[in-house]
């Protein structure tokens, strides 16, 4: 079965006009933690030929958020192969086998290829094509700012910023925590290097709304469901999930919780 895509943008960023379909992309096969997916996206454009985002093309956030630019495998793969790497200082061949306990086959230099992305990933700015970005967004005439939904490995929390329009990564980040605080400061870097964008994007974290009505105040934020990255999380974390809800039971937490419950329930009354 393919999954087409569609823009989660109804309407255009700058003249408020509607958008309407511009091309299907052909398909794809990804593959992902959860098995291969079959999918393709439908790009939109603003209807109005007067307005520039009738030249713009209009993406899918959650359909780009599946993988990195140019690429067939997952960004969970990716993540997950990082994590494994640089966290837990897995060889090559063993990452290779642990991926196909996980269903995914690839191989060493598939890996290697990955790794050396997931390290330009994580490494930040793309300080080399800063320039070039910069001149092609105002060229485009503006950026929709995509934050994807957060990859969470066992430890970190890997942020990435594209620009929704042309696809291009504008920066990622990996942090320990995803609190405001940690947050705000990536969003102040990305003003400062690429402007103020037409439209942001993202999951309803309360860390991307604060920070966004903070840094990007009046900008219209549209926020889109990353259903696949949500279960992400669940893929590489369920294993800890389990022990916490192992933990929980074996400590009587859940009395504890259920008695304070009812101490909140009797003092309402
Ligand atoms: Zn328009």
């Amino acid at each position: 079965m393919c999954t087409m895509y569609q823009p989660e943008l109804k309407n255009c960023p700058i003249c408020a006009d509607k958008l309407i379909k511009k091309y299907n992309t052909a398909k794809k096969t990804v593959n992902t933690l959860k098995g291969k997916m079959e999918c393709g996206e439908r790009v939109f454009k603003c209807r109005n030929g007067n307005c520039k985002g009738s030249l713009m093309s209009f993406h899918s956030a959650e359909f780009k958020a599946l993988t990195l630019e140019d690429m067939t495998f997952g960004i969970d793969v990716v993540a997950l192969e990082g994590e494994l790497r640089f966290e837990e200082h897995k060889t090559i061949d063993e990452i290779v086998n642990i991926l196909k306990v996980q269903g995914v086959n690839t191989n060493g230099a598939t890996v290697s290829k990955h790794l050396d992305k997931y390290l330009a990933l994580v490494s930040g700015y793309q300080e080399q094509k800063l320039k070039d970005i910069q001149q092609a967004i105002v060229k485009q005439g503006g950026y929709v700012l995509q934050i994807d939904g957060t990859v969470s490995t066992k430890t970190k929390t890997l942020y990435i910023f594209r620009d929704n329009i042309s696809g291009t990564t504008l920066y990622a980040a990996l942090a320990n925590h995803d609190d405001t605080n940690s947050v705000k400061p990536l969003f102040q870097d990305i003003k400062n290097k690429f402007g103020v964008p037409l439209a942001i994007m993202s999951d309803m974290q309360n860390a991307f709304i604060e920070s966004a009505a903070d840094v990007f105040t009046g900008v219209p934020h549209q926020f889109c469901q990353y259903h696949f990255l949500k279960n992400v999380g669940n893929a590489i974390l369920k294993e800890k999930h389990q022990q916490l809800g192992t933990l929980i039971r074996d400590k009587e937490v859940k009395n504890k919780i259920e008695r304070v419950q009812n101490q909140v329930e009797t003092k309402k009354k």
